[in-house]
């Protein structure tokens, strides 16, 4: 029996970039199912492999003795909503209400599936950056939204602003950041940012951006676009604690946005997790209250591994890209004798003991041909085991 032709038209959404229609894991799942059943090192799924600051972890620990342990509000903890607040409000001057303009959730993931589940209805069209995070697809798929992508190109995956203009019409609904970019490593420019907002006022769209690597920047400030000019009341910003305090499995997310918007994504919030993670929330709070001096040094300590890695792709024969943040660089695999990523990434493992993740899975099948040779590597790793991948990568040039 095939269930396959009960599927919904939502369902099918979900999974628009499998060329078949048929159920496969995320890119993620599957490659890092790869890497167990292979040995190999996992630098395909974007997990660090050491965990987050003790006085966060400790704080989970106290919050289950503690018996934080039922649901919380539905908002999210005080604790947590007024952290969110005070945070944006250091790091980034936003004055941010935690009573009515933060809601906690399960994650980015989940945060982006209210928000566009919330604010689309059929046949709106959500612009997006291309290659862009596979959820993205994803839900907008679910919402029975229109996909409509600018593409980011040349060494510094920078967006051409015609291209952008041209993309954004008076039938979007959204516009989609994700800034600092998966997989790129892309930070956005101030004209770039001011376009957006521009292009947002003249055609009535509301920025939907994902900051879940604010913190994680090379030597290049974050600038939240909610704070430009214009930006705020059209604005819904989306972050994690997984990145920035190394806990991606504890799902713990948040957005900030004016209240009325808010309402709306509350309305479909509530009905998908309801509410998650308790014990979690107020930990997440102490990390965001850390001195500055831990912000810094987990962007500081995250660009050297990038530099241990880039540097190790580089001498292995490949040509790399110079990501501004985030967890990921890309390599062109080209140089090596791979013009197919996605074959390139299922013979890594038994070549080099090591697994990647190819460009492909982040952009639509009419653009795959664009960055066929591309290999996201993570390198959110011990220092050790990129130079252990590093090695058994430059074994490939033989
Ligand atoms: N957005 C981007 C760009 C991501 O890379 C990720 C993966 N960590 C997420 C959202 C999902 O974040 P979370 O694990 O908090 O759901
Ligand atoms: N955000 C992580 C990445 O890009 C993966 C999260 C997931 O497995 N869905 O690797």
């Amino acid at each position: 029996m095939t269930v396959h032709g009960a599927w919904t038209r939502a369902a099918k959404g979900a999974m628009l970039l499998g060329a078949d229609g048929e159920l496969r894991p995320t890119i993620f799942a599957e490659m890092s199912a790869l890497a167990v059943s292979t040995g190999a090192i996992n630098l395909g799924q974007g997990f660090p492999d050491e965990d987050g600051p003790d006085e966060v972890l400790e704080a989970a620990r106290q919050a289950i003795s503690d018996g934080v342990n039922q649901y919380p509000p539905g908002l999210g903890l005080p604790i947590l909503r007024h952290a969110i607040a005070e945070h944006q409000h250091r790091f980034y001057g936003l004055t941010v209400d935690p009573e009515r303009e933060v809601l906690v959730t399960a994650g980015a993931t989940e945060a982006l599936a209210a928000t566009i589940l919330a604010l689309t209805d059929d046949g709106d069209e959500v612009v997006t950056f291309e290659p862009f995070y596979d959820s993205y697809a994803a839900i907008i798929g679910l919402s029975r939204a229109k996909l409509v992508t600018v593409p980011l190109r040349g060494a510094d995956f920078q967006p051409d602003h015609d291209e952008l203009r041209a993309a954004v019409t008076d039938k979007t609904r959204l516009i989609l950041i994700n800034d600092p970019h998966n997989p790129t490593g892309t930070i956005f420019s101030q004209g770039t940012l001011e376009l957006v907002v521009e292009l947002a006022h003249k055609h009535d769209a509301i920025i939907v951006t994902d900051e879940v690597y604010e913190h994680l920047t090379f030597g290049v400030p974050h600038t939240p676009i909610a704070g430009l000019p214009g930006a705020r009341e059209r604005t819904v910003s989306i972050s994690s604690g997984g990145k920035t305090f190394s806990v991606t499995g504890w799902k713990i997310g948040w957005i900030t946005a004016p209240a009325e918007l808010l309402q709306a994504i509350i309305a479909v919030k509530q009905y998908l997790t309801f509410v998650s993670g308790a014990p979690f929330q107020p930990a997440i709070a102490v990390g965001l209250a850390l001195p500055d001096s831990y912000f810094a040094e987990v962007a500081a300590t995250l660009e050297g591994k990038c530099a241990v890695l880039s540097e190790g792709l580089r001498s292995a024969g490949f040509t790399v890209s110079r990501p501004r943040g985030g967890y990921f660089v890309l390599a062109d695999a080209a140089p090596l004798g791979f013009p197919d990523a996605d074959d390139a990434c299922r013979s890594l493992p038994e070549l080099a003991g090591v697994v990647g993740v190819p460009v492909t899975a982040f952009v639509r099948p009419e653009r795959r041909a664009d960055y066929a040779s591309l290999i996201r590597f993570a390198f959110c790793k011990k220092v050790e085991v990129l130079e252990r991948a590093s090695a058994q990568l430059a074994g490939l040039k033989r």
